[in-house]
């Protein structure tokens, strides 16, 4: 059974004061459940004290990127050791953010994978189309690049534990969220990658998250989906009283 795994990805947003009121009051709603895993990504200058609110519970902490060296002169990068020495068991590589903005490949986004899985942080690796490639039906073509790329190297027993995150460019942030047929058919497609690339027993295991638009109103019926276990949550996750209504629907199909 795979444990439904929703993460909040904060992005440039907050501020300390807010920060610590939003996760102050998730962590008192999600407590030390384990029907589903809860983890807060926020702006790196945020961790720390984060960390220091979320200690004693079940929810968990991640960056929203890291460096793949150990350490050196990278101006304004952390490491996967930095992020560890402040609490983190998660960090979001490979987002379309990142790969947009900030030059991230599926080259660089694989050494950081090895580089985080090497560290003992849980990988959330980000993969999607644009729209413009999904109108032309190249979405699973786009989806197996990223996948075989951001993956490469990776051992049976490390894959057991990434997490992956189906992120439609086109629905981040948009307010237009795919529907659940278009994202359980690349979920579906991507478990498929997996099995063909290890084995059944390890695709089984391993959770796909859905991101892009994820709301209170829309998150039950696409967790429903047999192969989306999770969401990475944007905007709804800057108030708690919507992130925890997407951790609450995510519980309802606990059955996987
Ligand atoms: C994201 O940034 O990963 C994301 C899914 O954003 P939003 O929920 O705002 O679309």
């Amino acid at each position: 059974m795979r444990v439904p795994f929703i993460a909040g990805n904060w992005k440039m947003n907050l501020d300390a004061r807010a920060a610590a009121a939003v996760a102050g009051a998730i962590v008192r709603e999600v407590g030390e459940r384990t029907d589903v895993e809860v983890a807060l990504c926020p702006p790196n200058v945020y961790l720390k004290a984060v960390a220091e609110i979320l200690q004693g519970s079940s929810v968990g902490l991640g960056g929203q990127n890291m460096h793949y060296e150990l350490s050196g002169a990278f101006t304004g990068e952390v490491s996967a050791a930095m992020l560890l020495d402040v609490g983190c068991n998660c960090v979001i590589l490979g987002h379309s953010e990142r790969r947009q903005f900030f030059g991230d490949t599926n080259e660089t986004v694989q050494q950081k994978v090895t580089a985080a899985l090497a560290a003992g942080l849980t990988p959330i690796v980000c993969v999607g189309e644009r729209l413009e490639q999904r109108n032309e039906g190249q979405t699973l073509e786009v989806i197996r690049d990223q996948f075989h790329g951001s993956l490469a190297g990776v051992s049976a027993g490390d894959m057991t534990k990434v997490v992956i995150a189906y992120e439609p460019v086109w629905a981040i942030g948009t307010g237009e969220v795919a529907t659940p047929d278009q994202a359980e058919e690349v979920h579906a497609n991507l478990r498929e990658l997996i099995e063909a690339k290890y084995d059944a027993a390890i695709a089984q295991q391993v959770r796909i998250q859905y991101g892009g638009s994820v709301k209170a109103d829309n998150a039950a019926e696409l967790m429903a989906q047999p192969n989306v276990d999770g969401a990475l949550v944007g905007g709804a996750s800057l108030e708690a009283d919507s992130f925890l209504a997407i951790v609450d629907a995510a519980c309802s199909p606990c059955t996987r």
